[in-house]
């Protein structure tokens, strides 16, 4: 397949914000497609060359692709940068650069789909000596045969920064329409933009079919290639040890009583500990721990691998935790902080896991020998929790619950997770499924304090005075969840610390930053959005200076989150909410 066909579709999607045009395009395009080739389509339709659930990133530095636009066109470095600077994109930049170079002349060869992912994935592997050379030169073969528009998005794709907003939803909804459109009977009108369904239950049912494939897979390209054999194809799929999977959120709670109407009555109650998640695999003897952004930290934690090579019993699991740090001198639990520095650690492990000592608690099972557990209520993958893990004081245990109906029982449980040094508890449906990656109402949390943001790094300013070699001031955004755009919501400059003994310090935050440019304007850089960061906050005002329609008023940093993606940041649902809470409150 020509890799023109699919640059068509990214313009399509570029130029609508409609979300349900968005799903025609891509279905109709999808139904083009050979079925040989469907998976490798949805990964670049993605921006990606791996799947979700694989750590492996394209990822390279906007200055090296100039290197490789130079190449491709022979136009100066120079010259590209001063282009780079007026349009700020270098997609676009390399659209123009090689428009004007190859307007007469014929293209050498027209470049495939195939060919594009298969340089992009060797780009992304290679490693060793002469390797950036190599990563050069890869992008610079496939930019020598490209039309144009196609070198835009092939920059685009490697920046990580494709922005054709894509949100999960619609490429579930465009996978279902291209593989069980014509069972299903329904027509998108696209002059008024609408859907008409003749059998609402038929079509919910196969969206949910595609759903609860892509819960399993947590990987689009698959589904989409199962789909295209039908039903029975999605049947095939399977959760699988060593293969992370979307773990399931919770939605807040304002009181105990708010949390028991969302649950149901009676509901389980367990300490919520402030630490961070763990999915924990085992197969063939092999444990993975993954963090909630599904990055593979074994390595990091050697402690808990052994806790739990010697106390959870079975041959394959996936089981859900939390790992919650400790002092060992008081065995009392520890800020966050602390054990986080561990998540990014590639050297003094041991020193590390002895100085910043972790619990496990096990509160969730959602496969268990060789049996997905998905879909079993909670009461029963707790009674699996209990039964398989072998509680060892300050090590291993299954989360700390209590199931009941009665408002005493429940505040007074609550009171004393709080006394512990916990951050409140989590309620939750006993008959509830396990939902990857979604906040449905089988489970609520409920702390005491306003709650912070989750929030990512979109850019920053160069301070000024003695500041002025270090990023001082921050651009951050919360993300719509339809079309997984960002949208910026303020600038957080308080909170960050001049040394780095104290806290997490700009200069820290400035070599984090720095690899990620891919735009300067002055004193303003542009990142690839990848940070994400906790912020507190005095009020949500509505405000029409950012684009999510809201600013903080006085945000301050109170820390990074090295276990958070960008897919995981507060959503525009939840500042909507809050910020209807404070005005009932006012
Ligand atoms: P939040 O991060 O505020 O959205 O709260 C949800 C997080 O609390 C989960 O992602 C877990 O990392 C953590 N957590 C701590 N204890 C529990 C528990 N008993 N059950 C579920 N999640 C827990």
């Amino acid at each position: 397949m020509k890799y023109l066909a699919l640059v068509g579709v990214y313009e399509q999607l570029e130029g609508t914000t409609k979300r349900l045009e968005k799903t025609f395009y891509l279905s109709e395009f999808l139904k083009t497609v050979p079925p040989e080739e469907i998976d490798t389509v949805m990964l670049l339709v993605q921006g990606r060359v791996f799947p979700d659930w694989d750590e492996r990133k394209i990822g390279m530095a906007a200055r090296l692709l100039l290197k490789s636009i130079n190449i491709a066109s022979g136009v100066d470095t120079a010259e590209i940068e001063k282009e780079w600077k007026k349009t700020g994109d270098l997609g676009q930049t390399a659209e123009n650069i090689i428009g004007k170079k190859k307007q007469a002349t014929l293209f050498t060869s027209e470049l495939t789909v195939a060919k594009v992912f298969a340089n992009l994935q060797k780009q992304a592997i290679i490693e060793g000596t002469g390797t950036v050379n190599k990563k050069v030169k890869l992008i610079a073969e496939l930019l020598t045969s490209a039309k144009p528009k196609e070198a835009k998005y092939i920059i685009r794709t490697v920046l990580e920064y494709l922005r054709v907003g894509l949100g999960a939803g619609t490429m579930r909804d465009a996978i279902t329409w291209a593989f069980f459109g014509k069972d299903m009977e329904f027509k998108y009108d696209q002059a008024e933009n609408k859907l008409e369904v003749q059998d609402r239950e038929k079509y919910n049912s196969y969206i949910d079919a595609v759903q609860e494939a892509i819960d399993i897979a947590n990987d689009f390209a698959i589904v989409a290639k199962k789909a295209t054999k039908g039903l029975q194809g999605l049947k095939e799929l399977s959760l699988e040890p060593g293969k992370p999977v979307k773990v399931m959120l919770y939605q807040k709670a304002k009181n105990l009583s708010e949390a028991f109407e969302t649950v149901g009555k009676p509901a389980a109650f367990e300490y919520k500990y402030d630490g961070f998640r763990l999915q924990i695999h085992k197969k063939n003897k092999k444990i993975w721990l993954f963090t909630r952004r599904l990055d593979d930290v074994t390595k990091q934690f050697p402690d808990v691998v052994k806790f739990v090579e010697e106390n959870v019993a079975g041959d394959s699991f996936i089981i859900d935790s939390e790992a919650a740090g400790y002092d060992s001198s008081t065995a009392k639990y520890t800020a966050f902080q602390n054990i986080s520095q561990r998540i990014r650690r590639k050297y003094d492990i041991a020193t590390m896991a002895k100085k910043f000592p972790v619990e496990l608690d096990v509160f969730d099972v959602i496969y268990y020998n060789g049996e997905n557990l998905i879909k079993k209520p909670f009461s029963e993958r707790r009674k699996i929790v209990e039964h398989i893990v072998t509680p060892v004081e300050l090590k291993i245990k299954p989360a700390v619950q209590l199931i009941t109906e009665d408002e005493t029982t429940a505040e007074a449980f609550y009171q004393k997770s709080l006394e512990a040094g916990n951050e409140g508890v989590m309620v939750k449906n006993l008959g509830g499924v396990y939902k990857p990656g979604s906040r449905v109402g089988y489970g609520v949390k409920l702390k005491p304090t306003m709650d912070t943001l989750e929030v990512v790094i979109v850019g920053a300013e160069y301070g000024e005075g003695k500041r002025s070699a270090w990023l001082a001031s921050f651009i951050v955004a919360i993300r719509d969840p339809d079309t997984d755009e960002l949208l910026e919501i303020g600038r957080v400059g308080t909170g960050i610390k001049e040394k780095a003994e104290e806290g997490v310090s700009f200069g820290q935050l400035t070599e984090m930053l720095k690899p990620l440019i891919i735009k300067e304007e002055g004193k303003i850089v542009w990142v690839k959005p990848s940070i994400v960061i906790e912020v507190d906050y005095e009020e949500i005002q509505a405000s029409p200076t950012y684009k999510s329609g809201y600013a903080l008023r006085f945000p301050r940093f109170v820390k990074l989150r090295e276990d958070r993606g960008v897919g995981e940041i507060s959503t525009l649902e939840e500042i909507e909410m809050l910020y209807d809470m404070q005005r009932g409150r006012g």
